[in-house]
């Protein structure tokens, strides 16, 4: 974070803007709308400007005396040296200032906004890119209709009242939530505030229905944040608390509610921070609590994570939950290294095991690999890959079978490593590849070398 967002109180504190051109204008209609008191400084300033209530006009080039009585600075003039004076003398006073189109002489910059007073959106690529950011606002213009200005107002109306009678933080967010995610918002924003007022007065008699602790099993998919499903995204904005292993990229942690409490349960190879009893009663446990607790998993919650497990404790204290899929390693990854899992000349059938060695060895049904037109790819598999490969070709897989060991698919880490069953240990050894890996194993491997250009990160 280059920039701590904020927003400022200027109501009836005096601000300056230096420049009366265009710029300067709309700088200063800004301020006036906070409800500032506005200084214009130029030796010339638009007539319309003159004319608008709370501005004291200076016509004048800038000298260091603007600056006294004054809150904050924005310099908007075409002239770099100006610019650049305003910027010195107003930091040298610790005075907030900011030059527009100039990031180095800013100490505050000014971000796109989408207004919905109450509700307002800041938006700022930290001055890299203002045309991105107005493409943004842009996007979630659409998102948020102009009416939610009116559900903003009618939930400050109600604050307090709330607050006095769901006295318990976690419940009364859960109360807002049911109330502004569902009928009540619905009747506000089509005007309709009476029906909306009788219904959440209702829900404020009847808080014991309210509030009830549930958990989100979700799948986050292989790492790349834009692999997350909508409705995974519409629970990570929702959920109290997230509990999450090291398989989950930090991207995609991040994109959960700002102040959702956040629980790492660790899990790496032989180094588990919580035990899996100790996860299943976790969850439970905060579930109790009244808390919606996400439980982000790698991939699908499904397929090698063991969130058939989780449910059934879940189940068994009769705790509601839901299941979001995601996408597995091994769909997520091929596809951004470009080896279709399937093919009509290499391919009819696609296997996924798991690699894990137990007690030095591997318990897999090696017949089954081995058969040939087939993909077989293996999960957590890295550590046993010399084993794999032997017996693989123990069983009568040809030692030329092309093999890769994808590091971190989807994610800008990702890495490829082929080979054959008879090479890859050896070349592994020497790359040696980070977790977490998979293996693709067949002939599909091969088609990566027409297919790759697609994803230039592999
Ligand atoms: N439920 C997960 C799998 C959990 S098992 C899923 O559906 O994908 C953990 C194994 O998944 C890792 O050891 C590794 O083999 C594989 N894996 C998960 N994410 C991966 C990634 N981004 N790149 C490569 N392998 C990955």
């Amino acid at each position: 974070m280059d920039f701590l967002p904020i927003f400022q109180n200027v109501k009836g504190r005096l601000c300056l803007v230096v420049g009366g051109g265009s710029v300067g204008m709309r700088k200063a209609g800004v301020l006036l709308e906070a409800g500032a008191k506005v200084r214009v400084v130029a030796p010339d300033i638009d007539e319309a400007l003159k004319a608008q209530a709370n501005v004291e006009v200076v016509l004048a080039r800038f000298d260091e005396s603007h600056l006294e009585g004054v809150a904050l600075v924005i310099a908007a003039t075409d002239d770099c040296g100006v610019n650049k004076q305003v910027s010195v003398l107003a930091q040298a006073r610790n005075i907030p200032v900011n030059v527009v189109d100039d990031p180095g002489l800013c100490s505050f910059i000014m971000p796109a906004i989408l207004d919905r007073s109450p509700l307002m959106v800041a938006f700022s690529s930290g001055g890299a890119s203002p045309v991105l950011t107005r493409m943004m606002r842009g996007k979630l213009e659409t998102v948020i209709p102009q009416n939610y200005s009116r559900l903003a107002a009618f939930a400050e109306r109600f604050r307090e009242l709330v607050k006095t009678k769901v006295t318990n933080p976690a419940k009364r967010r859960i109360f807002w939530e049911n109330a502004l995610d569902g009928v009540v918002a619905e009747k506000v924003l089509t005007g309709d505030e009476n029906s909306a007022e009788a219904m959440l007065q209702q829900m404020l008699e009847n808080e014991d229905n309210i509030v009830r602790g549930e958990v989100y099993l979700v799948g986050a998919g292989p790492g790349d944040p834009d692999l997350l499903t909508f409705r995974a995204l519409r629970l990570m904005q929702k959920a109290d608390v997230v509990v999450y292993d090291n398989l989950v990229s930090k991207p995609i942690v991040d994109m959960a509610r700002r102040d959702a409490e956040r629980i790492f349960v660790g899990k790496k190879r032989a180094d588990h921070t919580l035990r899996q009893e100790e996860i299943n009663e976790l969850l439970v446990r905060l579930a109790k609590q009244g808390k919606r607790v996400l439980r982000l998993k790698g991939g699908d919650p499904f397929i090698f994570g063991r969130g058939g497990e989780e449910i059934e404790t879940l189940a068994a204290e009769g705790i509601p939950f839901q299941v979001v899929p995601g996408i597995t390693a091994a769909s997520g990854v091929a596809s951004y290294a470009g080896i279709p899992l399937t093919h009509r000349d290499h391919a009819q059938a696609c296997v996924f095991v798991t690699g894990h060695l137990k007690d030095g060895t591997m318990n897999l049904d090696w017949e089954l690999l081995a058969r040939p037109r087939q993909t077989v790819v293996v999960y957590m598999g890295l550590h046993g890959l010399d084993t794999l490969c032997a017996k693989l070709v123990e069983h009568g897989m040809p030692d030329t079978t092309p093999i890769a060991i994808v590091q971190q698919g989807t994610t800008p880490n990702q890495r490829v490593i082929t080979g054959t069953l008879a090479t890859l240990p050896g070349i592994a050894e020497r790359e040696q590849p980070q977790a977490p890996t998979l293996i693709i194993i067949g002939g599909v491997v091969t088609l990566r070398e027409k297919l790759a250009w697609f994803h230039p990160q592999g």
